[in-house]
């Protein structure tokens, strides 16, 4: 898509609904840290957690939790997009993925937002084959769809309608990752596009 513009951006902005406004957020994000410390707090320090933010939609969740968590954990990303050039199915496709070692360790993933779940079912499978003891699921925002996803998150923060949303580090071609809250976008003016 090479004709998507500031000014575009802009006009879908216009037109839509903020569902979540930043204190909203915030508060998301911190029920996420409480969960997680509250599940690995108590871990013996050898035991300690990887951690994999999903690039990009996961940058700023990842970037508000980790301050928020108190207990030892390396830090790592992974980058996997599905939507590619298109906000409508596609392919799973790897660009990043894990490096430090995963056999036997706890992986916590951060993701943005758990809409068909096809990227994260992908990710957890892989991140099993490569021997991972286990993999906790924690997004941001969780979608709600009619039918059953492959996948489910083990942590969500804001459980959201079935509509397409920027802001919080999602994106429409780029833009409003940089939001505080959480947009719905128009259905009528992403099919314009
Ligand atoms: P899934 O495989 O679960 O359908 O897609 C997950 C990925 O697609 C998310 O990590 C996110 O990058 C992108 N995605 C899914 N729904 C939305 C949405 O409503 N808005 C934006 N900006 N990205 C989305
Ligand atoms: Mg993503
Ligand atoms: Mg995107």
């Amino acid at each position: 898509m090479q004709e998507f513009h500031a000014e575009r951006a802009r006009t879908l902005l216009n037109n839509a609904e903020e569902i979540f406004d930043g204190a909203a957020v915030q508060a998301a994000v911190r029920q996420v840290a409480d969960k997680l410390n509250a599940r690995f707090d108590r871990l013996d320090n050898a035991a300690f957690p990887l951690v994999l933010g999903v690039m990009g939609g996961a940058v700023v969740f990842t970037g508000n939790l980790l301050p928020q968590l108190r207990f030892p954990l390396e830090f790592d990303y992974i980058h996997v997009s599905r939507y590619g050039d298109d906000d409508q199915g596609g392919n799973v496709v790897w660009k990043v993925i894990p490096r430090p070692s995963v056999a036997g360790r706890i992986i916590i993933v951060l993701d943005d937002i758990l809409d068909e779940g096809e990227t994260l079912a992908q990710v957890k499978q892989r991140l099993l084959d490569m021997g991972a003891a286990e993999v906790v699921i924690a997004v941001f925002a969780d979608k709600a769809l009619k039918r059953s996803k492959p996948v489910k998150a083990d942590i969500v923060g804001l459980s959201i309608p079935n509509k397409f949303v920027v802001g919080f580090g999602m994106d429409v071609y780029g833009y409003w990752r940089n939001l505080p809250g959480l947009w719905a976008i128009r259905p009528e003016d992403l099919k314009q596009r």
